[in-house]
């Protein structure tokens, strides 16, 4: 029997009774998981494992899919804000299920996404969250420096077509640019930003 603390990111029906479960383990990192006769109204383990729970879950590792066999909830997120927030939490799940690779732990990341769950989602947070997971998977270029001259002052820009921040002795020479406010992480022009990006590295993957 193997035990990981999870995250679930996806559920599938599957059959009448079953589904599978697209989780990300803290230990195990991203995988698929069969819930046998998880659908069933009795089923101990039914309220566990909904999107974007947080669960410890034992479960048995042999041919085909690891098959869950016992949970425990850890957090469950508002139902609310499950239902209000659907943009901000599909600009999570989008890059956790379609850029994010099976079978490759990420402890940080873990952590952070079960931050940005205890969060509700803000879009601070969620932002935060997507810009450290790009520069975690190797997508994004180095934050601290300019993406044209490699200073490290006045770094106020930032350069639409790379997400990569520019110097203000740079800014001008990049196709588009926006100059970034005191809080970068909850401006619109960011978040748009930001889906754009991840829209260009889920088409090239
Ligand atoms: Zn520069």
């Amino acid at each position: 029997m193997s035990r990981d603390t999870v995250i679930v990111l996806k559920s599938i029906n599957y059959s009448e009774a079953d589904k599978v479960l697209i989780v990300f383990g803290k230990r195990m990192g991203k995988f698929a998981l069969f819930a046998k006769s998880i659908r069933k109204i009795n089923s101990k383990n039914r309220g566990n494992i909904q999107t974007l729970n947080i669960s410890d879950i034992s479960f048995y590792e042999g041919k085909g899919l690891p098959v869950l066999t016992e949970s425990q909830l850890i957090y469950a997120p508002d139902t609310d804000i499950l239902k209000n927030r659907v943009e901000d939490i599909k600009r999570v799940l989008d890059i956790m299920t379609k850029i994010l690779q099976e079978n490759d732990p990420n402890e940080k990341v873990f952590n952070m996404l079960r931050s940005v769950c205890k969060k509700n989602f803000d879009i601070e947070s969620i932002n935060r969250f997507r810009a450290i997971f790009l520069k975690e998977m190797g997508y994004l270029s180095d934050f601290s420096v300019c993406n044209m001259c490699g200073s490290k002052k006045d770094l106020k820009y930032m350069d639409l077509g790379s997400f990569a921040l520019l110097c203000k002795n740079c800014y001008s020479k990049a196709g588009k640019s926006y100059k970034l406010g005191d809080n970068p992480y909850v401006e619109k022009n960011f978040t748009q930003a930001l889906d754009i990006y991840i829209k260009r590295v889920i088409e090239e993957i």
